[in-house]
């Protein structure tokens, strides 16, 4: 099927919920796509950060067929092999004592929401206790419990009412934080780096600021690290860079090599407010995709892999910086952690430095309308940085 005829079909049939460039993508390699006309692209999206080791993954591929060859699904009615094996994986690397697998990031999110709520609801009994603290400019996903949670105004119009008992307040202050809460609050909830926000990373004293007031008010710190986990910012998760743990988090993304999944890890003393019966997904614990997360977590947990992350992402920071020191005019600042960049703009449209990226062979995305976010595979090369630093400059200079 010719490009034309793809994209025509698409336009009439899919519901347009996005906006997508006059290209379609056929296959991967390594750190390159391949669109239907031939045309090769540096990938700097990565899957929105879930191809975190790139296209054509030889052991993502053996593992997804060899547990297809056994079994694909039969539900959370019965024990299969790969979920519990994962969860093991999870927890012993993180703060976490148990999981809940889902499908994506979104399901994790609304299921941490509930378990939140659960474990309020059982902790204080003779009291209300159901109240989130999240903040503006966050991102939590799409579903209502979600959009509710997340402090962008866009994302709640034409969908009102939302779920009641959520507050939003600045990220990185904390006093604005503490102004929300009362007894009722069951938990702040936050992504310790808010990515579709537009790239800002949590300062250490308000992560430990909020720690202290969770232990103070008995509320509950929950993470979102759907996108910012599993290596993307150079430690395995982002939490690690600080000296705070969350009572629970969430991951998805990145997890499954490209399959899909999401997780939503918390300590015992949530664990103990769930009962069977309380939550559930058809799907979750998927054993193709938890089959495919062991092997892909393997890879992305391994140190080596984890320090080579961080020294690619110094790299990455020091030749944008450079960039932003020759164009001071356009780039106002550059943010990030890791392989998760923003270029931040001004007088420049982001959408338009992205098209002019995608025109030169290169594919980077946005992060609110004057960001440019760079989000490559895990695996990309210092020469693949070398090249997109020298597109943006060359994009900068013509406008
Ligand atoms: C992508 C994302 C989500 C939503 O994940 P979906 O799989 O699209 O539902 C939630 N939180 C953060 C931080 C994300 O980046």
């Amino acid at each position: 099927m010719d490009t034309k005829a793809v994209i025509e079909l698409e336009r009439k049939y899919i519901l347009q919920t996005y906006v997508r460039p006059e290209l379609v993508l056929e296959k991967g390699d390594g750190v390159y796509l391949f669109d239907t006309d031939g045309n090769r692209y540096l990938d700097f999206v990565s899957g929105l950060s879930v191809n975190a080791l790139g296209y054509n993954v030889g052991m993502v591929q053996e593992a997804m067929t060899a547990q297809a060859g056994r079994l694909i699904h039969v539900s959370n009615l019965y024990h299969t092999v790969p979920a519990p094996q994962l969860a093991e994986m999870l927890c012993e690397r993180s703060f976490a004592d148990r999981a809940f697998f889902c499908n994506s990031g979104t399901e994790s999110w609304e299921a941490a929401l509930k378990f939140a709520r659960k474990w309020a609801y059982k902790t204080f009994p003779e009291k209300p206790k159901y109240k989130f603290v999240a903040m503006k400019n966050s991102f939590h996903g799409r579903t209502y419990g979600s959009v509710s949670s997340t402090g962008q105004p866009k994302y709640h119009k034409g969908f009102e009412p939302i779920l009641p008992g959520i507050s939003f307040a600045d990220f990185n202050d904390l006093e604005s934080v503490e102004k929300l809460v009362d007894a009722e609050t069951a938990a702040v909830i936050l992504e310790p780096l808010q990515a579709e926000g537009g790239i800002h990373l949590a300062q250490p004293d308000f992560l430990r600021g909020l720690r202290q007031l969770c232990d103070e008010m008995k509320m509950l710190l929950v993470f979102d690290e759907i996108q910012s986990g599993l290596g993307r910012t150079g430690a395995l998760f982002c939490y690690q860079h600080y000296d705070v743990e969350p009572d629970m988090m969430t991951l998805a993304k990145a997890l499954a090599g490209g399959l899909p999944i999401g997780a939503t890890l918390m300590r015992q003393a949530v664990a103990d407010a769930v009962e069977p019966g309380d939550h559930a997904a058809t799907f979750g614990a998927h054993p193709v995709s938890c089959a495919v997360a062991i092997e892909v977590f393997k890879q992305l947990s391994d140190p080596a892999f984890i320090a080579g992350v961080k020294a690619k992402g110094e790299y990455l920071y020091a030749r944008l910086g450079e960039v932003r020191d020759r164009h001071p005019e356009v780039v106002a600042e550059i943010r990030g952690k890791g392989l998760i960049a923003g270029a931040v703009l001004k007088d420049v449209a982001a959408g338009d430095v992205v098209g002019a990226f995608r025109e030169r062979g290169m594919l980077v995305c946005m992060a609110g309308p004057d960001v440019v976010r760079f989000l490559p595979p895990l695996v990309i090369g210092k020469g693949h940085i070398d090249e997109v630093v020298a597109a943006l400059d060359e994009i900068l200079n013509g406008s």
